[in-house]
């Protein structure tokens, strides 16, 4: 069936073929195909111009030159193309309009689904679907805010929700699989229990994935061609639809197909895992400098496990205008804010390098605030349903964030690759590595008390095998 993509791509060729010709006659052969009486739409096109065509959601709108609209809707196999008038016909074709010019645009539908409806413009909107449809998948059209409220109404599956045209406009079985997999959502994943992050990159990626697909001139799948007679170039693009089987294109397990709503989808088990709605364990995620904390913490959001990174968080509590800078500003001076209204790290670092007491005194304003942005990252989360949460922190034993997590994971590496991997990213002395990692709590410690080491001494494809032992034990825990 044309999805949007398709839909435009046909609307982009049938400007060049019918818009600004003149109606001469038109031709029915199937009656069906329209829905008002057949005589009173003749009599009312023929003499008339295509003004233009508009589309909405998977609707063609036809503006002829007396105030009228033909609505159309080519459903599963619906198609237009351009020929000489009295080139012979097949059995499918079943409307002609020919035109003055000595052209003729022929509808062909060999399942015959496809509807027209003549209204008066302005009256399009009460057709059909168009009663109901939602946002065209555009930044301007489709708001996030809007999205979030729907989704929370729904417990339904996500897969059905984002094909019901109330929610947005446009997205059919092909382009739901392609962006539920650029999202890491599986298709099952009930709609009101999506995280914040998971709402925002949904919503990103079908305004990014259906502009993407415009471009290509949509997918082809069974006769999809344009008014042109073109076929779509955008399924060499496609990651999950029809690739049941395959490698998944980002982690390489195998994808698998099964029934959603009826419908076949293609997700990846790996990557698009079904959440449990039920307790959330929390994971407390640490190391010591430079171990490769931040490697396995993206392999476990690889994974689809969402992760509340301490650094981040601390940036966003830092944020110009927020409190936490505020405070900051008014206990080291104006100096530490930059141009950009942005904290300056390092005017502050210098600031309390060397003084014990700025140094506390930092802590005292910081610390709190962090610790109260995390847990409400959490709390967030947690409200969602999602089963693990992964608690990323530098400092997790030193700030004693280990208390609150279920589990605790250290990565780990030889103390002397641990001062070479520091020297060589921060650019320091011996010395001053040394002195870096002396201020911690020493990684021979931190590995007593972890419920699990990740030994990151070895190569990339070692650490991801760890990591994706820890996943598995993490999903079915023994
Ligand atoms: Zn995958």
């Amino acid at each position: 069936m044309p999805e949007l993509p398709e839909v435009e791509t046909v609307r982009r060729g049938l400007l060049k073929i019918a818009k600004g010709r003149k109606i001469n006659a038109i031709d029915v052969y199937y009656g069906k195909i329209i829905t008002n009486d057949v005589e009173e739409f003749r009599q009312a096109l023929i003499g008339q111009t295509i003004e233009d065509i508009d589309r909405r959601g998977k609707y063609l709108l036809f503006r002829f030159s007396n105030q009228l609209t033909m609505v159309s809707h080519l459903r599963m196999e619906g198609q237009y193309f351009s020929q000489s008038v009295g080139a012979p016909i097949d059995k499918h074709t079943h409307v002609v309009f020919q035109f003055t010019d000595g052209t003729e645009l022929c509808y062909h539908d060999t399942r015959k689904f496809g509807r027209m409806t003549l209204v008066k413009t302005g009256q399009e909107m009460k057709v059909g679907g168009l009663k109901t449809i939602g946002p065209e998948p555009t930044p301007e059209d489709f708001k996030l805010d809007f999205f979030k409220a729907e989704l929370k109404k729904s417990r339904g599956k996500i897969k059905p929700f984002l094909l019901n045209q109330r929610h947005v406009a446009g997205l059919g079985n092909i382009y739901v699989d392609e962006v539920l997999w650029m999202s890491k959502i599986n298709p099952e994943q009930p709609a009101n229990t999506l995280t914040a992050a998971e709402i925002w990159s949904l919503h990103d990626n079908i305004i990014k994935e259906l502009a993407m697909a415009i471009k290509y001139k949509g997918t082809t799948v069974h006769t999809f061609v344009d008014a042109m007679g073109d076929a779509g170039g955008f399924q060499e693009r496609l990651n999950a639809y029809g690739r049941g089987g395959e490698q998944c294109p980002r982690c390489g397990t195998k994808m698998v197909k099964i029934k959603v709503a009826q419908r076949g989808t293609t997700f990846c088990p790996y990557c698009q895992p079904l959440r449990e709605v039920g307790e959330t364990k929390i994971v407390g995620l640490t190391g010591g400098i430079a171990t490769g904390k931040s490697t396995v913490s993206s392999l476990l959001n690889q994974a689809g496990f969402p992760i509340v990174d301490a650094d981040l968080v601390t940036r966003q509590v830092q944020r110009p205008g927020s409190t936490g800078l505020k405070r900051l500003a008014a206990a080291f001076g104006p100096q530490i804010i930059g141009k950009d209204g942005q904290l300056d790290r390092q005017q502050l670092g210098q600031l309390v390098f060397s003084d014990a007491a700025a140094r506390r005194q930092l802590n005292e304003i910081m610390q709190p605030l962090i610790r109260k942005a995390i847990w409400q990252a959490v709390d967030d989360f947690r409200r969602t349903g999602v089963a693990t949460v992964i608690l990323d922190v530098p400092l997790l034993f030193e700030q004693h964030y280990d208390r609150d997590c279920d589990y605790v994971v250290v990565v780990a590496v030889e103390p002397a690759t641990e001062l070479q991997r520091l020297m060589a990213r921060n650019h320091y002395s011996k010395k001053m590595a040394q002195a870096r990692i002396a201020a911690q709590m020493p990684l021979e410690k931190k590995i007593q008390r972890a419920d699990l080491v990740i030994d990151n001494n070895g190569s990339l494809a070692e650490t991801r095998r760890q990591v994706h032992q820890l996943v598995e034990d993490l999903r079915n825990p023994r």
